[in-house]
C-alpha cells in the first residue's frame, strides 16, 4: 500500500480508451463510446476476483458505506455498531442516513471486540460494521454468529484490507455487504472511487438505483427510466474506473510484495523482547498493508513513534494520538458539531461519547504502532529499515 507507487503504462492505456471516445460517464451514450464500459468492466472483474455475485462501483469508500447501508434499508434512528478505532468515514456514512453510530471497543485484533458488540445490542440495532483496519480483519466468524442470533446485518468495511481473506473468502464478502475504497492512498487506487460487494440481489438492485438518483436503469433511454425511490448521486466516472481496471490487474503482485516486505520486518522485530504483534483471528490471512505491533506500555509506544520518525523510519503511525482514526480526537462527534440542524433521531439517540469508557480500546490502541508497508522498497531498503527499527526499539524497551 499504496497503489500509486506502482503506476504507469497499464493505467495510461486504460484512461486513453476513455479519452479517445470522450464518454466520461458510465451510463448511456452507447453509440459514441467505442464499446468501452469501464465501470461495468471493473464491476465484472472485481466480482470475479472476489468470487462475489454483485459489485456496485461508487464515487468513494465513504459513498460505498452510505450506499451499502441505504441498500439494506438502514435509516433514521437505526443503530449501527462500529469500532472506536477506524476512519471518521464510518460515523459520517451512518449519520448521512440519520442512523446512529454506536461506538464499541476494539480488542487485540485492533478491530471490533465480539463481546463488547453483543453487549451493545438493543432493539434499535440493525447492523454490525467491523472495520478491517490496517490490512487485518475482525473475528468474522464470531461476529456472524452474533449477527445471526440477533437477526442483524454484517457489513464489512474492507477499505484498508483488499487482498486479505477469511476462511478462504475475500475480505468484504464474508458478511451480508462489504465496502472498498479506491482513494489515492489505498492498496489499489482509482484516484477516487469505492465499491459495494454483496451476494444479495435485492441489495445490489437498490445500490445500483440509489447511487444514481433512483434511476431504475431499465431500457437504454435514460430519459424514460422510472424512479422507484429517491436516490442521490454517488456515481463513479469512466476515467476513475479505467484506472481501477489497470490497478486491479496489479493487485496479486502488490500482495506478494507487501507480504515479502512485511515478513522481513516482522522477523527482525520478533527478536526484540517485549514486542508482541497484533492478533489475527484463526482462518484469517492479512493483506500485509501494514505491520502492527504492541509495545509494553503506552509511554514506550509514544516514545517509539517519536524516535522512529526522528531516525528516518517514516510511515509508522501511533493511532492513539491521531486526529482522524481514534475516538479520543472525535470531539466533533461527541459534541455533535454539525453544519446543519441534526435530525430529531440523531439528537435524541446519539450517545454522549465525551465521558465514555473505552479503556479496553485504550489498552490496545495506546500500545500499538502500525507501520505502512510500501511497494516501492528494494529488498535492501527493507533490510536497512528493519535493522534501524530493531535498533531504535531495543533501546527503548528495558
Ligand atoms: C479510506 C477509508 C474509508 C473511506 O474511503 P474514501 O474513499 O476515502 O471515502 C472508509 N473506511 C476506511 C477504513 C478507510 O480507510
Amino acid at each position: 500500500m499504496p497503489g500509486f507507487e506502482l503506476f504507469g503504462d497499464l493505467e495510461r492505456a486504460q484512461v486513453n480508451d476513455v479519452l479517445q471516445s470522450g464518454v466520461l460517464m458510465r451510463y448511456g451514450f452507447d453509440s459514441m463510446r467505442n464499446g468501452h464500459y469501464k465501470a461495468l468492466e471493473l464491476e465484472t472483474a472485481l466480482s470475479k476476483k472476489m468470487d462475489v455475485d454483485h459489485v456496485q462501483l461508487v464515487s468513494s469508500g465513504t459513498a460505498a458505506l452510505t450506499v451499502a447501508l441505504a441498500s439494506a434499508g438502514i435509516g433514521a434512528g437505526d443503530e449501527v455498531i462500529m469500532p472506536t478505532f477506524t476512519f471518521v468515514a464510518s460515523f459520517e456514512s451512518i449519520l448521512a442516513l440519520g442512523a446512529i453510530p454506536i461506538l464499541v471497543d476494539v480488542d487485540e485484533t485492533l478491530t471490533l471486540d465480539p463481546v463488547a458488540v453483543e453487549k451493545a445490542i438493543n432493539h434499535r440495532t440493525k447492523v454490525v460494521m467491523p472495520v478491517h483496519m490496517c490490512g487485518s480483519m475482525a473475528n468474522l466468524k464470531e461476529l456472524k454468529v452474533i449477527c445471526d442470533r440477533h437477526s442483524l446485518l454484517l457489513l464489512e468495511d474492507a477499505c484498508q484490507a483488499i487482498g486479505g481473506t477469511f476462511e478462504g473468502k475475500a475480505l468484504g464478502t464474508y458478511g451480508d455487504l462489504g465496502c472498498f475504497s479506491f482513494d489515492y492512498v489505498k492498496t489499489i487506487t482509482c484516484g477516487e472511487g469505492g465499491a459495494v460487494v454483496t451476494n444479495n440481489e435485492k441489495f445490489k438492485i437498490n445500490a445500483d438505483r440509489y447511487s444514481d438518483h433512483g434511476h431504475d436503469h431499465i431500457g437504454s433511454d435514460r430519459g424514460a427510466e422510472g424512479h422507484p425511490f429517491m436516490g442521490y448521486n454517488y456515481r463513479i466516472s469512466e476515467l476513475n474506473a479505467a484506472v481501477g481496471l489497470a490497478q486491479l490487474k496489479r493487485l496479486d503482485d502488490f500482495i506478494v510484495i507487501q507480504k515479502r516486505n512485511y515478513t522481513i520486518i516482522r522477523e527482525a522485530l520478533s527478536k526484540v523482547e517485549g514486542i508482541t504483534f497484533r492478533s489475527v483471528p484463526e482462518g484469517g490471512e492479512e493483506s500485509y498493508a501494514f505491520l502492527s505491533f504492541f509495545m509494553p506500555d503506552s509511554e514506550q509506544a509514544k516514545k517509539a513513534s517519536d524516535l522512529l520518525k526522528k531516525s528516518g523510519v517514516d510511515g509508522c503511525f501511533y493511532w492513539y494520538d491521531n486526529n482522524w482514526h481514534y475516538y479520543r480526537k472525535w470531539q466533533h462527534l461527541s459534541t455533535k458539531q454539525s453544519l446543519t440542524k441534526l435530525s430529531f433521531e440523531v439528537n435524541e439517540l446519539l450517545p454522549d461519547y465525551s465521558e465514555a469508557d473505552f479503556s479496553k480500546s485504550d489498552h490496545w490502541v495506546g500500545r500499538n504502532i502500525s507501520c505502512l508497508i510500501k511497494l516501492s522498497w528494494s529488498e535492501n531498503e527493507v533490510l536497512e529499515r528493519a535493522n534501524k527499527m530493531v535498533e531504535v526499539l531495543s533501546a527503548i524497551i528495558r
